[in-house]
C-alpha cells in the first residue's frame, strides 16, 4: 500500500509512546493473557500438535468511527438477505459464472456439483449461512475528516487542534446538502437512508468465515491491557461482541430444524488446523451450552472413506447421523488433493444434512458474483426496498469484469493504463491470491484473453492509518510504533430455503489489522494481527 505523510491517521485511544518499562511489563502480561485465553494458534514454522503460540495482536484497540460501525452492524441482516436471494437465483449464478468456469477449474468443479444437485433436486432445501462481510474505511470520504489527522501532524496537539477545527468546518460544509432526514426513524431504516457511507465492502465470505472466537478474544486481551495501563474508563467505548455465541447458536438452530435428537454437528476441517482455537472454541461452546449435541471433526478425505447416505439420504458416518455440516475447509483447491475429496463434497451436497454453506451459497460468495452484484441494475433483482437498495449500493466500490467481451476488454485497457488504482482478484479464498497496483500489468500480460475471465478488477480502498504496537511471537521487545490499517468483518447468520427465511440476524464482529506496508493481512497467514474497535 502506498503511504506518505499525507495519509490520514485515526488518533490512538491512548497517548503514545508508552514508557519503555511500562511497555515491556504490559507486553509480557498480555502475551500470557492471550495464550491463557485462547487467542492462540499452532505455529507454522515450528509445528507441534501439542503446543500453541499466541496469535499476533495489536496492544490497544484501534479507533473506529462509531457511526460507520453502527451502520455496518445495522446493514448486516439486509446483506444476509441479499446473499440468501442470490444463492437461490439459479439463472443469475449460472449466467454470472458462465465465463469464469470456462477457465477456472476450481470454480468449475464447484459449479459441476451445483449443476448435478440442481438436476437431482435438493434433498435438503434449507441452508445455513454464516457470513462475514469485510469492509475497510475509505479515508477519502469527507465525513471522516473530523476524526483524521495526517501522519506528519499526529501527536502535535496544538497544531492539530486548529487543523481539526478547520476539517470539521470543511466536512460540515461538504455534507450539508446531503444531510440525513432529521425526522427519520432510528434503527435500520435511518442508517439505510443516511446520505453517505465511509466504508467499502472488501468482500463477503460465505464459507469458513473465521474469527468467531478470535474476534471476541481480541477484545478481552485489549480490555485487560487498557485496565493494566490505567485506562479502565475506555472500555465502555469497545462494543460488545458476541460472535462466538451468535455463530454457534446458528448451528444449533439448524440442528433444531433438522430435529433428530441423536444427530450430530460435523465440522469439516483441514489436515492440519493451525487456527485451532477458532474452531475448538465453537465446539466447546456448543458442548457446554447444549451438552446433548455432539460435535465431530472430519477431513474431506475421512468423509470420503467413512461417509455414506442412508435410506432417506441422511448423511451417515458409521452409524452416526449428521444434522449440520460446518465447512472450515473445502474453499481452496489444496483441500481436494484427489477426486475422493470432490466425491465427499458431492455426497454431502446430495445428503439431507443442512450445510454451511450449501453449494449455492458457496458459489454466491465468489468474487465474480460480488462484481456482478455491484452493478446498480443488478441489485434491483434481489432487494425490493428502495432505501435498502440505496444503502447496499453505497458499500460497493468500483468492481469490474475481466470477461472476454467488449466491456471486459475496455476494463483490461483501464487496468493497463492506471494499475495503481486497482487490485486484481481471482476466485479464491483464504488470502494471498490477489495482485496489487503496479504488479497488475505483468500479471495480465501473462494471461490469454479468456484466462482473464477467472479474475475481477476492483478499485483499491484507501483506509486511514492507525499507529501503535503490534505484538508477534518472537518479535523485538520493546516494539517500535508502526503504521497499520484495519479491516472490519461483520458476521451474519441466516437460515431458510428458497421461499422462506426462518432466522436472520447480525452476529458480532472481528477486526484484523496489518502493517500499512503489507498488501494483505491474514492473521493465520502471518501478516495480520488481532484487534478490536475503539469507537470514536
Ligand atoms: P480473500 O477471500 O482471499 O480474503 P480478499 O478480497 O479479502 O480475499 O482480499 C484479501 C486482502 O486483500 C484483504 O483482506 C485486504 O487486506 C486486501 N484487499 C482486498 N481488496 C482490497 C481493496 N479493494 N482495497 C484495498 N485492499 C484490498
Ligand atoms: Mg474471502
Ligand atoms: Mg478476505
Amino acid at each position: 500500500m502506498s503511504v506518505d505523510e499525507h495519509t490520514p491517521v485515526l488518533r490512538s485511544c491512548i497517548k503514545l509512546p508508552l514508557k519503555k518499562d511500562e511497555l515491556i511489563e504490559v507486553i509480557a502480561k498480555a502475551k500470557d493473557y492471550a495464550i491463557m485465553h485462547g487467542a492462540a494458534m499452532r505455529s507454522k514454522t515450528s509445528f507441534s500438535p501439542d503446543s500453541l503460540n499466541f496469535a499476533p495482536f495489536v496492544l490497544v484497540p484501534s479507533s473506529f468511527p462509531r457511526k460507520e460501525f453502527e451502520k455496518a452492524i445495522a446493514l448486516q441482516p439486509i446483506i444476509n438477505r441479499l446473499m440468501h436471494n442470490v444463492a437461490h437465483d439459479e439463472e443469475f449464478i449460472t449466467t454470472t459464472l458462465a465465463e469464469t468456469i470456462k477457465v477456472d477449474e476450481f470454480t468449475a468443479n464447484l459449479f459441476n456439483i451445483y449443476r448435478k444437485v440442481l438436476a437431482l433436486g435438493f434433498t435438503q432445501r434449507i441452508s445455513l449461512g454464516m457470513l462475514r462481510s469485510d469492509l475497510m474505511l475509505e479515508s477519502r470520504c469527507p465525513e471522516l475528516s473530523p476524526l483524521l489527522e495526517t501522519s506528519a501532524g499526529a501527536g502535535n496537539d496544538a497544531k492539530e487542534g486548529q487543523k481539526q477545527k478547520e476539517r470539521m468546518a470543511d466536512a460540515k460544509a461538504s455534507t450539508k446538502a446531503g444531510k440525513a432526514n432529521p425526522t427519520a426513524q432510528p434503527g435500520i431504516q435511518r442508517s439505510a437512508s443516511s446520505s453517505y457511507c465511509c466504508w467499502k465492502q472488501v468482500e463477503i465470505n460465505t464459507i469458513a468465515s473465521g474469527f468467531g472466537h478470535l474476534g471476541p478474544a481480541s477484545k478481552t486481551i485489549q480490555s485487560f491491557v487498557l485496565r493494566e495501563l490505567g485506562h479502565a474508563e475506555k472500555l465502555k467505548q469497545m462494543p460488545k461482541n458476541e460472535a462466538l455465541a451468535g455463530l454457534c447458536d446458528g448451528m444449533v438452530k439448524a440442528w433444531n430444524i433438522y430435529a433428530k435428537p441423536k444427530s450430530v454437528i460435523l465440522f469439516i476441517i483441514e489436515d492440519i488446523s493451525y487456527n485451532i482455537c477458532d474452531q475448538r472454541f465453537h465446539e466447546f461452546y456448543i458442548r457446554e451450552t447444549y451438552p446433548h449435541i455432539k460435535v465431530l471433526r472430519r477431513t474431506l478425505t475421512e468423509v470420503h472413506k467413512e461417509g455414506k447416505l442412508g435410506q432417506n439420504k441422511e448423511l451417515l458416518l458409521g452409524n452416526t447421523e449428521v444434522a449440520v455440516i460446518y465447512f472450515r475447509a473445502g474453499y481452496e483447491p489444496g483441500h481436494y488433493p484427489t477426486q475422493g475429496e470432490w466425491d465427499a463434497r458431492y455426497l454431502m451436497e446430495t445428503s439431507l444434512a443442512i450445510k454451511c454453506p450449501s453449494i449455492q451459497y458457496h458459489l454466491a460468495g465468489t468474487k465474480k458474483v460480488q462484481q456482478a452484484l455491484a452493478q446498480p441494475a443488478v441489485l434491483e433483482r434481489f432487494i425490493n426496498d428502495p432505501e435498502e437498495m440505496k444503502a447496499v449500493g453505497k458499500i460497493f466500490t468500483g468492481l469490474y469484469s475481466m470477461d472476454d467481451n467488449e466491456v471486459g476488454n475496455a476494463n483490461y485497457e483501464m487496468a493497463m493504463r492506471t494499475p495503481e488504482k486497482f487490485v486484481l482478484k481471482p476466485q479464491r479464498e483464504g488470502g494471498g491470491n490477489n495482485v496489487y497496483g503496479l504488479d497488475i500489468p505483468d500479471a495480465l500480460k501473462r494471461m490469454s484473453r479468456v484466462e482473464r475471465s477467472a479474475w475481477i478488477l476492483m478499485d483499491l480502498i484507501h483506509p486511514p492509518l492507525s499507529q501503535g504496537y503490534m505484538i508477534r511471537p518472537g518479535s523485538d521487545v520493546p516494539p517500535q510504533i508502526v503504521d497499520m490499517v484495519s479491516e472490519l468483518g461483520i458476521f451474519g447468520v441466516i437460515i431458510g430455503d428458497a421461499d422462506h427465511i426462518i432466522h436472520n440476524y447480525q452476529a458480532g464482529h472481528m477486526l484484523r489489522t496489518k502493517l500499512s506496508t503489507a498488501n494483505e493481512g491474514g492473521v493465520a497467514a502471518g501478516l495480520g494481527a488481532l484487534d478490536s474497535p475503539y469507537l470514536i
